[in-house]
């Protein structure tokens, strides 16, 4: 199996890549925002605690996302592989994600990462915020929140995947096929 750590600031285009990778190399698209969005949807405990963390713009415990990762780990049949979109996001989840995949003798395959400047960040989220409606794209000091987040607790992991020989960076900046076809050379070659 395959596990490809697909990595990158709020608004580096994840999300709009993601389809596209999962489709070509048979892989499951595991969005930790998504499940996380769809928990509080759906009204659940975990969404309860979830929904004030993410709305303030507050990364939610690294025991709930590596939970709700590692069962669908193990309930997902009949792919190639998993895309890890938005997982992991401290240096914690990475730690955990190395663990849950030893132990049944496997590890990460690549981490693409998705770059793009601060400033295109706030462009961008401030475009989605008229198009999906999330609360936590909505509001700037919530925006400038999940940014310094991304910068203080998730951007370490840039040298620890470098560390590992598994750090691939991609330029986020260009048209959507553009960056696609970037994608798509670095992901061939595993
Ligand atoms: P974006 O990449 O645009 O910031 P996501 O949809 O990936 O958005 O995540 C939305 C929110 O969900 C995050 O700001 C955070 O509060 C929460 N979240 C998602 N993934 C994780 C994670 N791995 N660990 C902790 N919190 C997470």
């Amino acid at each position: 199996m395959k596990y490809y750590v697909l990595f990158g600031p709020p608004g580096a285009g994840k999300g709009t890549q993601a389809g596209a990778m999962v489709t070509r190399y048979h892989l499951c698209h595991l969005s930790t925002g998504e499940l996380l969005r769809s928990e509080i949807s759906a009204g659940t405990a975990l969404g309860l605690q979830a929904k004030a963390l993410i709305e303030a713009g507050n990364l939610v415990p690294d025991e709930v996302v590596e939970g709700m990762i590692e069962a669908k780990f193990l309930n997902t049949k009949g792919v190639e592989g998993f895309l890890l979109d938005g997982f992991p996001r401290t240096l914690a989840q990475a730690d955990a994600l190395d663990a849950m995949l030893a132990k049944t003798g496997q590890a990460v395959t690549a981490c693409v990462s998705l770059m793009i400047p601060d400033a295109l960040i706030h462009e961008r989220i401030a475009h989605r915020a008229t198009i999906e409606g999330r609360a936590d794209d909505a509001r700037p000091e919530i925006v400038e929140n999940r940014i310094k987040t991304y910068h203080a607790k998730t951007e370490p992991l840039i040298e620890f995947y470098k560390k590992a020989g598994k750090y691939q960076e991609i330029n986020g900046v260009g048209s959507i096929e553009e960056v696609q076809e970037r994608i798509f050379r670095t992901m061939d070659q595993y």
